[in-house]
């Protein structure tokens, strides 16, 4: 909120906290490393720091610092957007607002994301959502600088260490009960998918075993192949394993929430052969049911790489920070 001035004689006017050419401040809280940047309403980042995640008092400490930092260099912050890893608790009314909910992660259960800045910035606006949903603003805002509209819905998805997908609707991110965790639906198992002893990969998820994320998730790659995919030769079954995994989830995406993209971004998805293979499945387990050309011919525009690179979770931190400052 902007103080108006008060000019009364002998007092100080009061300025307000911020000019309005204020940079923002971009964080984004990955399980392995974050990533705190500045930027500007145009969605430009400058001033980037990257550094690995540690326990969760050393990590924040780093990030409150780097902004201290960040802010007498450049101007403090009109708002804070993170996009974390989850699951989070964001409804602004629940008394753990901010905060992690349960996850494997150690030690980071409970973890509060926000007070930390909130102690050291007490005017600073905060925004938070997942990494994914961040992503996917991101992402739609891409594609309305290219389709020149708005997508209705779109979906971003995440395929590394875990697997995670967040959804936009009509340009705002989508919460709910909690928020979209995409990652964790049960496809149908691939008979080809077997361990060293000849039976069905029993999937590494601690919650549900064998999930996507319990079978597609990077580890779970490494749990089968004892390497990474980018080892595997091009014919070995692990490639139509993985794409027919991906693809069922796409369908079944498409099926729930009707994305106009379906974007795929993370450290597997660096092994482009998989976009093509995984289109295929796509359209194998949607049947010919979609009367779209999406969901057909028009399927190599549909379902796409990030537009934005490595950078849709940062870049849409920033439009939380941009879309908080309004
Ligand atoms: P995050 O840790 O946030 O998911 P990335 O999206 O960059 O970060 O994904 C990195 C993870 O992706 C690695 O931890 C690894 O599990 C997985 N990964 C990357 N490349 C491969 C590969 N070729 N084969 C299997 N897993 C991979
Ligand atoms: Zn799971």
């Amino acid at each position: 909120m902007v103080e108006h001035a008060q000019h009364t004689p002998g007092q100080r006017a009061t300025r307000p906290p911020y000019p309005t050419d204020a940079p923002f401040a971009a964080i984004e809280a990955g399980g392995t490393k974050w990533v705190c940047a500045l930027g500007d309403a145009s969605g430009q980042l400058f001033a980037r720091h990257r550094f690995p995640t540690r326990s969760p008092q050393e990590t924040l400490a780093e990030a409150v610092a780097w902004l201290r930092g960040a802010a007498d260099a450049h101007g403090m912050p009109q708002a804070l957007g993170m996009a974390s890893f989850g699951p989070l608790e964001l409804a602004p009314a629940a008394p753990y607002y901010g905060r992690l909910l349960r996850t494997p992660k150690p030690d980071w259960s409970g973890s509060d994301l926000l007070a930390p800045f909130r102690a050291a910035f007490p005017a600073l606006r905060l925004a938070l959502d997942t990494d994914v949903n961040a992503a996917a603003l991101a992402e739609a805002e891409a594609f309305a600088r290219q389709e020149g509209r708005t997508p209705r819905s779109l979906v971003y998805l995440t395929v590394g260490t875990g697997i995670g997908g967040g959804v936009v609707v009509e340009g705002r991110p989508l919460h709910g009960l909690l928020h979209p965790e995409l990652g964790h639906l049960h496809p149908r198992r691939h008979a080809d998918d077997l361990d060293a002893g000849g039976t069905p990969f029993a999937g590494i998820c601690p919650y549900h075993g064998d999930c996507l994320e319990g079978l597609a998730s990077g580890p779970a790659l490494h749990a089968r192949l004892g390497h990474g995919l980018d080892a595997a030769a091009p014919d070995h079954t692990i490639w139509a394993v993985q794409a027919d995994y991906l693809g069922q989830c796409c369908a079944q995406i498409a099926l729930a929430l009707s994305p106009e993209r379906i974007v795929i971004g993370g450290g597997v998805m660096q092994q482009a052969r998989l976009f093509p293979l995984l289109r295929a499945r796509t359209r194998h387990w949607l049947g010919g049911y979609l009367d779209r050309a999406q969901a057909d011919d028009g399927i190599d525009a549909w379902i796409v790489p990030p537009a934005l690179g490595q950078d849709s979770g940062l870049r849409g931190a920033l439009r939380l920070a941009t879309m908080a400052a309004r």
